[in-house]
């Protein structure tokens, strides 16, 4: 069994879902679900600066996510000071 694909909302492209961290929405911020145990809608996002800023800069996440409100990515901001490739 091979995970199933799933898009990356920075650059649009298809990844094995084990590549992309998975993106959701809580208390209104954007955070990173390592665990996958959100419930609920989640995005998909390669752990690579250009694909989390293009999703930030580009307000991805509101559409994605179908949110109404302005939601917090600053707990994004600090994944690209941690763990890059
Ligand atoms: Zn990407």
């Amino acid at each position: 069994m091979t995970a199933p694909m799933r898009t990356c909302l920075g650059c649009r492209k298809k990844a094995n879902q084990e590549e992309l961290i998975r993106i959701v929405v809580s208390k209104n911020q954007v955070v990173p679900d390592f665990a996958q145990t959100f419930p609920g809608r989640g995005a998909y996002l390669h752990q690579q600066s250009e694909c989390i800023k293009n999703a930030i800069d580009r307000r991805l996440f509101t559409r994605a996510l179908r949110v109404l409100v302005t939601i917090d990515t600053s707990h994004l901001d600090a994944l690209l000071t941690t763990k890059q490739y």
